[in-house]
């Protein structure tokens, strides 16, 4: 092209060389000027500078990154608790077990925490439940305790005139008392967000002593945190416990095990499981057969079911 543009010049007038010397700059100016125009409009997505900035922007919870099919009981209960664990004012720990105030949530050791074995070796457990609930939430409700009594010793009843006894009510929020704290202790399955039985099953579970499976004290020989992802004032909901773990295998599927992506600062992964990072994690289904092993184990129940 250069060869071609000096030859028309030794060709032309004087006059008429100027003309179209300075038509030809005009167009390498609009080359130019198109150019960088173009590189303006190219989608944000082909910048991965401009991407991350754009996501470190905004803060995202669990419904933003995993379909409502893949929620597992976790991811559920963070999405209905977000305001609540983003205030200051409300005590939850690891996103819904409420202090008792009495005692730490997290240690709940020996048999300071367990409901009391029946002398027929079944464990009673007494509750009440708020008449605002309709059949078709007494029915989620009933199959989360029917999903843990029906295989184990552990038997939720309709209260009579025991002292101690759970206080099922549709408050703001899934949430649970870390075991039996002594009198009426509220749990929180609030309708519509929280009428799912393994939700119920999760917060029970809590009830009955357990903590979330990721807080083991095993838990990082099976799982990584990924502290760079997580919301910078929730790093605390991944603190791990002095456990009992009642000898078993840790537990991927269970219940009580956060979603991939919980508490996640711009939606990557939180929790990876190793050393097969795709390993599912959590379930929303119900208790896990390990999750019903260890309430086995935990009560005592030696065989009776
Ligand atoms: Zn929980």
């Amino acid at each position: 092209m250069t060869q071609e543009v000096t030859l028309t010049l030794h060709l032309q007038p004087r006059n008429t060389r100027t003309y179209t010397y300075v038509t030809i700059k005009m167009l390498y100016v609009g080359i130019f000027v198109g150019l960088v125009l173009e590189s303006w409009s190219l989608p944000v997505q082909n910048s991965s500078l401009v991407h991350q900035t754009r996501l470190r922007s905004k803060r995202a919870y669990p419904e933003h990154y995993v379909k409502p099919e893949d929620m597992n009981a976790m991811d559920k209960i963070l999405r209905v608790n977000q305001c609540m664990y983003v205030s200051r004012g409300f005590p939850l720990r690891e996103g819904d077990i409420l202090s008792s105030g009495s005692r730490s949530a997290i240690i709940c050791l020996g048999d300071s925490c367990r409901w009391p074995r029946s002398v027929d070796g079944f464990v009673y457990v007494p509750y009440i439940i708020s008449p605002v609930y309709d059949d078709m939430d007494r029915i989620t409700i009933e199959t989360g305790m029917l999903d843990i009594s029906s295989a184990t010793c552990v038997k939720f009843v309709p209260r009579t005139h025991q002292a101690n006894f759970l206080n099922i009510q549709s408050r703001t929020g899934c949430w649970s008392y870390l075991g039996m704290i002594g009198g009426s202790q509220t749990v929180s399955l609030q309708s519509p967000g929280c009428m799912w039985s393994g939700v119920a099953a999760h917060e029970l579970m809590h009830a009955l002593g357990f903590v979330h499976e990721q807080s083991r004290s095993d838990r990082d020989h099976h799982v990584s945190i990924l502290w760079e992802n997580i919301i910078d004032n929730q790093r605390h909901n991944f603190k791990k416990y002095e456990t009992n773990n009642l000898n078993t295998a840790y537990d991927y599927s269970s219940v009580m095990h956060y979603g991939r992506y919980a508490f996640s600062e711009d939606g990557g992964p939180t929790i990876i499981p190793k050393p097969d990072p795709y390993i599912p994690i959590g379930q929303r289904d119900g208790p896990s057969l390990t999750d019903i092993h260890k309430i086995n184990i935990l009560y005592n129940c030696g065989g009776r079911v």
